[in-house]
């Protein structure tokens, strides 16, 4: 029964799993687990402080393992996390670094891990990767359960909800969030986290409607609430009016009714009602990823981004170890092609422990290419490996951030000496892999031509290309509004690009979050690109949208495109074009 006292309110966050549910709310109250207090240890009872720390990782341990052994169907291929954070347990810079700092300062477990975690946390939060940078949500959900364990906090069981709800919570750590049972949660809404975050990833594996980074969700809805997620826009509807729900329900049938034909159609070819073909691609950090880019028809792997191999690990990985993972990547994937870019990483935050390095703008510092043509030691060691797994399988190599002709020839010496002393030490491997680079600099846009004749296909990275061409940090929410892809800059340096490309016989592709949006697929085909790589769960509905689309209608559509001189124009001219083929099938109303 709806309650006619009290005001329809809207809140937005970031809508971060597709989908709208509607029904009522219940809160998790598990905002971290707040140690009051520091004491001092006596020197003869260190050790059995020590002790207790173990004990606490290791219930946690305990812990983690059972819920993955337990984990059903859907999340095996999200157990990664899990593991991750069994392995964060026992990783020097959380582990050893608590128990020094027991020992070295005399204090109690539950400040020295505190402590610990507090100085991890801002090292990986000063990370410029917005993928790194969320990682510091690990090592916060991490430390919890072991702060749980240590001050013997009851945990909260999600597997205990017994009704059809929708979970408020400040944090859905992924220990918890995968102990969802789906018949149980309808959706979830968290105060924190962001779409990359690794409660957003398993929500969309859920493929649950998901809602987070709602600063205060958690103080305005109340238990049993009645509450809209809308987790496309990021809307969370409370105490909504009669009209509003039967506008909801009916935009939620007509959301469910598109996914399921876009799923029923993701395998087919990505082809324009005229004959072209577009390769729709999807983006991976992590092997486990494959499984999701072939499951949403992804035509290959586009972009896999390598860091992950570095991060969680005290010193970097060996060659074996890095060619081991690419052969998951690879054998998956084969006959299907798959392009490894090499590291990109900031040199001072990579590998903290062999840092020499404190830079005031880490996005304008020693990454990517930069530390790699510096540490050729670490390059070599990845370069050998993505050769010899190119002999299993159709491989490209992609080059992040270069700026200049130099950093091209440079990269490619070092690609041919790695190649002659693999060949000398008479190893299995490929020598004509196809070499490839990002194209995400202004630099390397203004200089295209030249680059183009060196390198074999081109990749637009425009998370990056946005940030450096319009001078706005991709991390700084006050000037997000600015952030726009569709700025006339962009759009014009993308057609110099393509067209540079072209007239040196090259292809050339995008990897940035912008190939994910179906509504910009008319201008990126009318600016030419031969190939898109997005997040696996866009694949659909990016395919669908090019499905409908017609190559003749769109050059002339291009000719007005090219005349906007705003974003704000550019915006709705395709809107105007083409905004109805998206939303008539969702949001018709
Ligand atoms: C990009 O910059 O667009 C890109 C794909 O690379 P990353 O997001 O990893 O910087
Ligand atoms: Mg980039």
């Amino acid at each position: 029964m709806l309650d006619t006292n009290v005001i329809e309110l809207t809140l937005n966050g970031i809508g971060a799993s597709p989908g709208i549910c509607i029904g009522k709310a219940y809160l998790v109250d598990n905002e971290g687990v707040d140690v009051v207090r520091k004491y001092f240890i006596e020197k003869e009872n260190l050790r059995h402080e020590t002790k207790r720390f173990k004990a606490a990782v290791k219930k946690a341990r305990d812990e983690l393992k059972l819920i993955i052994k337990n984990s059903n169907e859907e999340l095996l291929q999200q157990s990664y996390i899990l593991e991750t954070h069994v392995v964060m347990l026992k990783d020097k810079m959380l582990y050893g670094k608590t128990i020094d700092t027991i020992e070295d300062e005399g204090i109690n477990a539950e400040w020295a891990l505190k402590k610990v975690v507090s100085n991890l946390k801002s090292m990986f939060q000063n990370m410029s990767d917005p993928y790194l940078k969320e990682r510091a949500a690990d090592i916060v959900q991490v430390s919890d359960l072991v702060m749980e364990k240590l001050v013997g906090a009851e945990a909260f069981n999600i597997a205990d909800i017994c009704k059809r709800v929708i979970l408020i919570a400040y944090d859905l750590s992924p220990a918890k969030a995968s102990q969802i049972q789906l018949e149980k949660i309808k959706g979830f809404v968290t105060n924190c986290g962001g779409r990359s975050s690794h409660t957003g990833i398993i929500a969309r594996t859920l493929e649950i409607p998901a809602v987070l980074g709602l600063d205060n969700a958690t103080e305005i809805i109340k238990n049993d609430d009645i509450i809209i997620v809308d987790g496309t826009t990021g809307a969370v509807i409370v105490h909504p009016t009669e009209e509003t729900l039967v506008k909801y329900e009916e935009r939620k049938i007509k959301y469910e009714e598109y996914r399921a034909a876009l799923a029923r159609k993701s395998h087919l070819v990505a082809e324009t009602t005229d004959g072209f073909q577009l390769p729709v691609m999807g983006n991976i950090e992590l092997p486990e990823e494959v499984v999701s880019v072939i499951d949403h028809g992804g035509d290959g792997i586009g972009l896999y981004r390598t860091e992950f191999q570095y991060l969680n690990s005290s010193v970097f990985p060996s060659e074996e170890e890095l060619f081991n993972k690419y052969l998951e990547v690879v054998e998956v994937i084969t006959p299907k092609p798959v392009t490894i870019r090499t590291l990109d990483i900031n040199g001072d935050n990579a590998i903290a422990q062999v840092s020499n390095y404190d830079e005031a703008y880490p996005a304008l510092g020693l990454r990517a290419i930069r530390y790699c043509l510096q540490n050729p030691g670490v390059f070599k060691t990845q370069i050998r490996a993505i050769l010899r797994v190119a002999a299993h399988g159709d491989v490209r190599i992609l080059i992040p951030m270069i700026s200049s002709y130099d950093e091209v020839c440079e990269t490619k010496r070092i690609l041919n000496e790695v190649a002659d002393s693999l060949d000398k030490e008479g190893a299995v491997f490929n020598r004509d892999v196809a070499v490839g680079i990002m194209i995400e600099v202004p630099s390397a846009v203004t200089m295209a031509d030249v680059l183009a004749e060196n390198v074999d296909f081109f990749s637009i990275g425009t998370n990056d290309l946005i940030q450096y061409s319009l001078a706005i940090d991709r991390e700084n929410s006050s000037v997000a509004y600015l952030y726009n892809p569709l700025h006339p800059a962009i759009i014009r340096s993308i057609k110099h690009v393509a067209d540079m490309a072209h007239e040196k016989g090259i292809k050339v592709f995008m990897c940035g979050e912008m190939a994910s949006d179906p509504i910009y697929m008319p201008i990126l085909l009318g600016l030419g690109l031969d190939e898109l790589s997005m997040n696996p769960q866009s694949i659909p509905a990016v395919k669908s949208m090019v499905r409908s689309l017609n190559m003749g209608e769109i050059k002339l559509f291009m000719q007005d495109v090219l005349k906007q001189t705003s974003a704000t124009s550019v915006m709705k001219l395709v809107q105007d074009t083409y905004g109805s083929i998206i939303y008539n099938k969702i949001y018709h109303e």
